[in-house]
């Protein structure tokens, strides 16, 4: 024996450091909402309850995001509670509810079954709801102006876990915890009702959806199924973000599912991207370029190029003429890009483009012919906004 421990391996990952298998951790419990409809009803057979109760339950769960067994009052009196524990185990614990932006933007924070924390965030547009959510604790693609990206990564999260985000910040939305949600629901009206429901869906949250495939791909399937196997949401209305995992967005492009695939771009060349998003090690930019490009083909999807702005770092006009001609040069009217005024977080040295700087970015790539708009940064007080999340409390 020696008197010498080993030194616990620090949280933060050594810069460009890319971990793809997240530490073993204790699995979440299955939950109804890893299963379709028909896994579902074998699932309880196996649990000794009839496989119709998963019928109901996915009704409560999926269309009346009642969790409550005591609100279950079509399921036996004797029983309920071990029933509904069985089918719906609790997956989330609230731990607090930031809201900013005049209370249309809501963070929630969450504590998994097992200690690790994620974060969502639901924000209200005229006639929309966007919901930002994780689909890992923390993240291993480890880019250095990410917070969740310097805190490494987790564990990956179930498919209920991601999709318990959904359901839980669709029922904030119908109590009312959103502005406008209350006083709007008062004066009725088909509209309204809208505005109130979780219209587009977000893989921008903590984590790298791409490196935990199978459970996003779970979660994207509960999230556009028809209620009550899922939440009945349109294909169109989610977006799933990567970094750039080539494999990872051929696998999506084959899946039949009309969703929106956005690129995590930041830099148009090689040298810069390779230290702004480390997995540019692996899959170059014109990989991940081309890659995006065969997503456009196979679903008709236009493409979304994001593209932090960072002051003196990839702002210049030469890289937008250099994005614009590399998009250009595989094809037009497949993509469109959206600069983000970077958002600042604990340790980085970067910050925003100045605003001129910014608008030339812009015109530049219109010039070019690519359709471009500017990302707002919502939440960005109460580090909801993207890149900010790192679940400290
Ligand atoms: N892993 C996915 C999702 C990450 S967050 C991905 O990389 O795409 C969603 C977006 O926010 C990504 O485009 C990410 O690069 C961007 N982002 C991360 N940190 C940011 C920051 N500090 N300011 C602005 N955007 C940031």
């Amino acid at each position: 024996m020696t008197t010498e421990l080993p030194t616990p391996s620090t949280d933060r990952p050594a810069p460009g450091q890319l971990t793809f298998r997240a530490p073993r951790r204790g699995k979440a419990p299955t939950h109804l909402a890893d299963h379709d409809l028909a896994g579902r009803k074998d699932w309880a057979r196996e649990l000794g309850i009839p496989a119709f109760r998963a019928d109901q339950v996915s009704r409560h769960y999926f269309e009346r995001l009642v969790t409550d067994a005591e609100q279950m009052t079509d399921l036996p009196k004797a029983g309920r509670g071990e029933l509904v524990d069985g089918l719906l185990p609790p997956l989330l614990t609230p731990v607090r509810t930031l809201s900013a932006d005049d209370g249309a933007t809501l963070k929630q924070v969450h504590r998994l079954h097992d200690g690790a924390m994620v974060e969502s965030v639901l924000m209200r547009y005229p006639g929309r709801v966007t919901m930002c959510i994780s689909s890992q604790a923390g993240c291993g693609m480890n880019c250095p102006f990410c917070a969740t990206g310097q805190a490494g990564l987790t564990r990956n999260l179930s498919t209920a876990e991601i999709v318990e985000q959904v359901v839980a910040a669709a029922r904030a939305l119908r109590h009312g915890d959103l502005r406008g949600g209350a006083e709007e629901s008062d004066e009725g009206g088909g509209d309204v009702q809208e505005a109130l429901r979780v219209s587009n869906v977000v893989f921008m949250g903590m984590g790298e959806a791409l490196a935990n495939y199978k459970a996003s791909l779970g979660a994207v399937h509960r999230l556009v199924e028809a209620a009550p196997e899922g939440l009945g949401m349109s294909a169109r209305g989610i977006t799933m973000s990567t970094v750039g995992l080539v494999p990872g967005i051929d696998r999506l492009a084959g899946e039949g599912i009309p969703m929106t695939l956005a690129l995590s771009l930041h830099a148009p060349d090689d040298e810069l991207r390779d230290e702004l998003v480390p997995i540019n090690t692996r899959w170059k930019v014109d990989e991940a370029l081309d890659a995006a490009r065969r997503y456009f083909e196979a679903t008709g999807r236009r493409v979304s190029i994001e593209y932090a702005l960072i002051r003196d770092i990839n702002d210049q006009a030469w890289r937008a003429d250099l994005l614009g001609d590399k998009l250009n040069a595989r094809g037009r009217g497949w993509v469109h890009v959206n600069p983000i005024p970077l958002n600042p977080t604990p340790g980085s040295r970067w910050t925003a483009s100045r605003r001129g700087v910014e608008q030339q970015f812009v015109e530049r790539l219109l010039a070019h012919g690519i359709p471009t708009t500017v990302r707002d940064t919502r939440g960005s007080d109460i580090d909801g906004a993207c890149g900010q999340l790192a679940a400290s409390v």
